[in-house]
């Protein structure tokens, strides 16, 4: 029989009851044991929910109040000692608000400490907690909360498969605390742990444990190849079988790694990497079952289930009943519930799958592939195929001008009309700045007054006039401000937005808004990114009139503020009836009509954000080149429409340039804004090092912290930078916008930082 599982289920809950219970719970408002009885109920259902749909085990190990890293983290007792009372965790339990402590710096109880770090989580938007490593670290098993969990499921009934993060990619997520060391020297000490947590769960009756080893999919060096094979020798005797799993690509040079390392099973992703099923296939030893992600875990789309059944019918005949069927990786990557989109037109409801719709796609191929097919699967086949064939000749998805003017783009539509030393002779003439020009990212906080007015404009409280007027008076007071501190370089504020996607997106054409599309972010909080399901087209100007009204307050430049082309992929759902990069392209096209639009409205500088950019980056080094080409051709195919004396800047925040950084010349803004503060202007270096050869705003200040920085400090900084970028091409700024600070911090932090400017001024 195929077994049909999945690597890990949404633990959010299809109404986010875990934020609100956890939220609640660090206010002080929910005590331990409700936090604890809300946990329990969403495991429970979480179960059911897989049992009810037909799946031969359920995962437990994929729940978490905070992260699923840092339970692993927690697990193996690597608490770093700022969190444990000035020791290391020798023994005993790590308790729940340590966990709280470590992801947030405080907790209900406890002292508070500087948090650890997050990432994302491989090229997901998901983020964990970075586990903090130091050289000669011991380990030890120092939670309960997984074996609780199991028996847990084992009281309900359910058979049991643990999922957990593997030991190397435990490793390699992890970092250095104080300095870089090899981390490899630690998984000596780390084995024993996992390997008592094993025995552990074989007395509880848990057949199956997947170690996840998403590490696989990426570049290895040599001595991590070693390690697989050192690790899971010594964890072969364990009295478990062991599935291990990749995800989120292909194996390929790890392919023959992957599939001979001593364990029981392999899970590998067969919609990233379709083609690696073959050669896994050819090469796996007759005793391992292959559980084959087939069904997409990162994307919403309703699953092809009868091309699925015909593609994976000669995997079944080969593996007979060594063959599982899963989705490609967690489900913790998708909306939980399509069944709560209650708005959202029957007809592209009928496109999608959230997590709960994957676990039935998932058992009806199974059963498909066995011949033991229920009427039901029948008709879930017929439906999809109906959905999806209706789906690939809806007009609504394809829109013949928008493949002709796609095919229309030559080179000359993809550079400016002169390079950047004529155009910047064009823009200072024009703009007229001093030396050292401040400016901000393009968002002013967004107070509760604002959120309060959209809040009332969407439920229809508040009429569209009387909110358009409430933003521009917001607007207005922006600029008031800005002039009052004597900034150079304005912006309208961004009050009008909700979201820097998610007000684009509402206003193009192929764009399409769940209501309760939530996915994890971090610990509580969810995003709801927007599904791009046909062709993009902009039917009427975006954001012309506020920008043109703020202009039309001051004498002094307002920059005009757009969301990238990248950005607005990177940070929503893709269709995938096509390459990412041609809907790229569509949303360049889109947004190039608004710069063109800005700037005929007198709009004489335009900032394109990118923050994204970087991010999007393949797992495999070898797939970046290919992606940055593209990435920057987008750019530059909403960019320079603007005319040589229109100054287009560009933002991103983040402080990793080295990999990316003839990218980043390659987009050829005028200007770009970066994170720069928290790194000391060290990573202007890149920026140097590089000879880029146009216009910097190193950020001068850390928005996330409510600090008003000094001007010394700010002055210091500017300095460092101009030992590295010549004066003329540094701008003054922050790290990045300020919508979630108050204006009682911003004011302060904006006045010195115009007085740091004057500073410099009066020293070059
Ligand atoms: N213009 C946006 C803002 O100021 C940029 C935000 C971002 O880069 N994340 O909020
Ligand atoms: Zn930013």
């Amino acid at each position: 029989m195929t077994l049909a599982h999945v690597l890990g289920y949404p633990r959010i809950g299809a109404a986010r009851e875990l934020k609100h219970a956890v939220e609640a719970y660090w206010r002080g408002e929910l005590d331990r044991d409700g936090l604890e009885a809300c946990g329990r109920e969403l495991r429970a259902s979480h179960w059911q929910a897989q049992r009810q749909a037909g799946l031969d085990l359920v995962t437990v190990g994929d729940f978490a109040f905070y992260d699923q890293v840092l339970n692993v983290t927690t697990l193996v007792g690597a608490v770093p000692s700022r969190f444990a009372a000035g020791k290391e965790v020798a023994c005993g339990e790590v308790d729940l608000d340590t966990q709280f402590r470590m992801a947030r710096g405080r907790a209900p109880s406890g002292a508070s400490a500087a948090a650890c770090e997050m990432t994302k989580y491989f090229d997901t938007n998901y983020h964990y907690l970075v586990p903090e490593l130091h050289e000669g670290q011991q380990f030890n098993l120092a939670s309960s909360r997984l074996f609780d969990e199991v028996a847990e499921a084992r009281a309900a009934g359910h058979p049991v498969k643990v999922a957990l993060t593997g030991p190397l990619t435990w490793l390699w997520l992890g970092k250095g605390r104080e300095a870089e060391f090899d981390r490899l020297s630690l998984l000596e000490a780390l084995l024993p742990v996992y390997a008592e947590i094993l025995a552990r769960l074989a007395k509880q009756g848990v057949e199956w444990v997947q170690l996840d080893e998403p590490a696989l999919v990426q570049d290895l060096p040599a001595e991590w190849r070693n390690a697989f094979e050192f690790a899971y020798n010594a964890l072969r005797s364990a009295p478990v079988k062991l599935l291990l799993a990749t995800y989120f690509g292909e194996l390929g040079d790890n392919l023959q790694l992957a599939v001979s390392l001593p364990v029981d099973g392999l899970h590998i992703d067969t919609v990233r990497a379709p083609e690696q099923l073959t050669s896994v296939l050819d090469n796996l030893p007759g005793y391992k079952v292959l559980s084959v992600g087939a069904i997409d875990g990162r994307n919403v789309w309703r699953a092809d289930l009868g091309a699925l059944h015909e593609r994976l019918a000669n995997a079944r005949m080969r593996l007979g009943e060594r063959l599982w069927i899963a989705p490609s990786c967690s489900l913790l990557h998708v909306p939980v519930d399509l069944d709560a989109e209650n708005k959202l037109d029957e007809v592209l409801k009928s496109w999608f799958s959230f997590a709960r719709q994957k676990l039935d796609e998932t058992v009806t191929l199974a059963r498909l592939l066995d011949n033991r097919g229920l009427d039901e699967d029948r008709a879930r086949v017929a439906a999809a195929t109906a959905a999806l064939d209706a789906r690939r000749a809806s007009p609504w998805l394809h829109r013949p001008e928008v493949a002709q003017r796609l095919a229309s783009i030559g080179d000359a539509e993809q550079s400016r009309d002169n390079p950047y030393p004529v155009r910047a002779r064009a823009q200072h003439r024009s703009l007229d700045l001093p030396l050292f020009p401040t400016t901000t990212i393009g968002s002013f906080p967004q107070t509760s007054e604002i959120r309060a007015a959209r809040r009332a404009h969407k439920s229809g409280e508040l009429g569209r006039d009387a909110y358009e007027a409430q933003m521009r008076d917001e607007i207005a007071a922006a600029v008031r401000r800005q002039e009052a501190l004597g900034l150079d370089m304005l912006v309208h504020g961004e009050a009008e937005r909700n979201d820097m996607v998610e007000y684009f997106g509402e206003q193009l054409d192929g764009y399409v808004f769940t209501r309760n599309g939530w996915v994890q972010s971090y610990g509580s909080r969810c995003v709801k990114p927007p599904v791009i399901v046909g062709d993009v087209i902009r039917p009427a100007a975006m954001t012309v009139a506020w920008s043109r009204y703020a202009q039309s307050l001051t004498e002094r430049p307002m920059k005009g503020m757009l969301t990238g082309p990248v950005t607005m992929l990177q940070w929503s759902f893709v269709r995938d009836d096509q390459p990412r990069e041609v809907t790229c392209r569509q949303i360049a096209l889109a947004l190039r009509d608004e710069v063109a639009d800005l700037e005929a409205a007198g709009i004489p500088a335009i900032q394109i954000d990118e923050p994204a950019l970087r991010e999007g980056l393949p797992l495999r080094q070898g797939e970046w080149q290919r992606y940055l080409d593209w990435a920057v051709e987008c750019f530059r195919l909403t960019a320079s429409v603007a005319r040589d004396a229109t100054q287009v800047h560009t933002h991103m925040c983040y402080s990793e340039f080295n990999d990316i950084i003839a990218a980043i010349a390659a987009l050829d803004a005028d200007v770009i804004t970066i994170e720069t503060s928290r790194s000391n202007m060290e990573l202007l270096d890149a920026f140097q090092d590089f000879a880029y050869p146009n216009e910097i705003g190193p950020g001068v200040y850390d928005i996330h912290s409510p600090n008003v920085p000094e001007v010394a400090w700010m002055v210091q900084l500017m300095e460092k930078a101009s030992e590295r970028i010549p004066v003329e091409r540094l701008w003054v700024n922050p790290d990045c916008g300020l919508k979630t600070r108050g204006w009682a911090e911003v004011e302060p932090a904006l006045a010195n930082m115009a007085e740091a400017a004057r500073e410099l001024r009066r020293r070059y």
